[in-house]
């Protein structure tokens, strides 16, 4: 064993320190596969204590250090290279709660929580921990905050960032920032925090947070309305703000070729309608006070919508079975498509009133340079944030289809560009878009991040190769 191994061991204790292939093995990959490392160790520290330790002994030993949460991450973030010199540093044996504040709504927890986890402690609090992703089963809050994950209530509660009021970071010079602060008003410099989120770990660890809760939701309304275009789905969402104003929680788009993959796919699911239709909206209301008003509210908003032309037909969950089962598919998209094979993958936001014409612009531009195309565009338009893939055209290798990746993301990256938008809208660049990036930003905000980088991290021992 080299020395720094023993070390690491004598910190946290042999069996936290993962050397052996098959132990390593569901760390050195990512979700989708895309990328496999080969790290020095895998560690688990129990306390920020021991953290703080092992970021200590790296800097040291100048040995680069990867924090690992759950592993959901999209974009190769918390995969480590193949140099056999970095340390993944998996937070999940940090996964206590800490406290919880119900007269100022706080929770404090560990990174290591699960978001499911989060949620419960809330929910059994009488509270609501808003933020809801697919993978909240195994994602881990740290690394929704490194991530500032987004999720199905943005339109309502904002991104993971929008959720926190507080941190517990340790510096990559092994250095505790205690910044576990629960205050909704805190006018005393930079917002420190704020530096932390969405650095995919590469400013340092963070251990701990402080969560904002709200009050827990009586009542809950989940619909889909069946429509003909993206222009028609943001008319409706238009219309749907004005008059249920906050109760308005997400707002999900989804084409019907979209949908067909999941039907296909998930063999148990049902289609909303018995008809099928261009383009459907999933949209969720909630409301702290009776259910029986928040499904009225929905009833009259969205037959005011037929109404008015912006929906063909509308289907509402009658329990809460079917609002899962609505929700489901939605949810099911990504594997659905995964399935059917492999397909160029984007995460784009614009801002919502430019979707449609985005959306329009370029679906063209791509049918124009690859014929047959067959887009999947489904995504959380309440937030201007699309999934907008593009799959192979029919009979063609899915395989085959992927050497086109680099002409494919031009078209699609010039055209969010153009758009006002930005080429990565909850995923973050980790490994995957650390490149593209650079065509897309200035080079005065390159500057000032990598400035910040080097500020913080001037050893580089914090998540190297991510980002920047
Ligand atoms: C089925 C599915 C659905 C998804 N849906 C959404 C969605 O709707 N919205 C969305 O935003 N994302 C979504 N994601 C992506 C992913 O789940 C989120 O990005 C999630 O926030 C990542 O959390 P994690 O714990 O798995 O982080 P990881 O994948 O382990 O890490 C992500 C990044 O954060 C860093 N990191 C992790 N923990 C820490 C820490 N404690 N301190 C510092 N850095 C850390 C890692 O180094 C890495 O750069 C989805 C993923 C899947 C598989």
């Amino acid at each position: 064993m080299s020395a720094v191994l023993g070390r690491l061991a004598a910190i946290v204790g042999g069996e936290a320190l993962l050397t052996a292939a098959a132990d390593l093995a569901p760390h050195i990959t990512d979700w989708r596969k895309r990328y496999v490392g080969r790290p020095l160790a895998v560690v688990k520290p129990a306390s920020t204590v021991e953290v703080a330790a092992i970021v200590k002994l790296c800097a040291e030993t100048r040995t680069p250090i990867v924090p690992q949460g759950g592993n959901t991450g999209l974009v190769g973030g918390a995969t480590p290279d193949a140099s056999g010199r970095e340390l993944v540093l998996s937070l999940t044996r940090l996964n206590r709660v800490r406290a919880i504040d119900l007269e100022n709504n706080t929770l404090t927890v560990e990174a290591g929580c699960t978001l499911a986890s989060v949620q419960a402690a809330a929910r059994e609090a009488g509270r609501l921990f808003p933020l809801s992703l697919a993978s909240e089963g195994s994602c881990q809050i740290g690394g929704n905050l490194a991530s500032n994950a987004g999720g199905t209530a943005v339109l309502r509660y904002g991104n993971a960032r929008e959720l926190v009021l507080g941190l517990e970071v340790v510096l990559p010079d092994g250095a505790v920032w205690d910044g576990l602060r629960g205050l909704r008003k805190d006018n005393t410099g930079y917002d420190l925090k704020q530096l932390f989120i969405g650095a995919e770990g590469t400013l340092g660890i963070i251990t701990a947070a402080v969560l904002k809760l709200f009050p827990l939701p009586v009542g809950r309304v989940t619909a889909v309305a069946a429509i003909d275009t993206p222009a028609q789905a943001v008319a409706l969402l238009g219309l749907l703000q004005a008059r249920c104003g906050e109760r308005l929680v997400g707002f999900e788009l989804f084409s019907d070729f979209a949908l067909g993959l999941v039907l296909k796919h998930y063999p148990e699911s049902v289609a909303p309608f018995r008809e099928r239709h261009p383009q459907y909206a999933l949209v969720e209301l909630e409301d702290t006070q009776d259910a029986r008003a928040v499904r009225s509210l929905a009833e009259a908003s969205l037959a005011a919508a037929i109404e008015a032309g912006l929906a063909r037909d509308v289907a509402l969950a009658e329990s809460e079975a079917q609002a899962n089962a609505l929700w489901a598919l939605r949810e099911n998209m990504s594997e659905a498509q995964t399935a059917e094979g492999k397909n160029i993958k984007h995460d784009v936001s614009v801002p919502v009133s430019r979707i449609a014409a985005f959306i329009a612009a370029t679906d063209a531009a791509l049918a124009r340079a690859f014929p047959g195309v067959r887009m999947v565009t489904f995504g959380h338009l309440g937030d201007g944030n699309l999934h907008y893939n593009a799959a192979a055209p029919e009979g063609v290798d899915p395989e085959a289809w992927m050497q086109n990746l680099a002409r494919v993301n031009r078209i699609v990256h010039d055209s969010v560009a153009a758009f006002g938008g930005s080429i990565s809208a909850e995923h973050g660049l980790g490994r995957s878009k650390r490149e593209e990036i650079l065509r897309y930003k200035s080079a005065v905000e390159m500057d000032l991040m990598r400035k910040v980088k080097a500020a913080i991290d001037p050893l580089g021992i914090m998540n190297p190769g991510k980002v920047l």
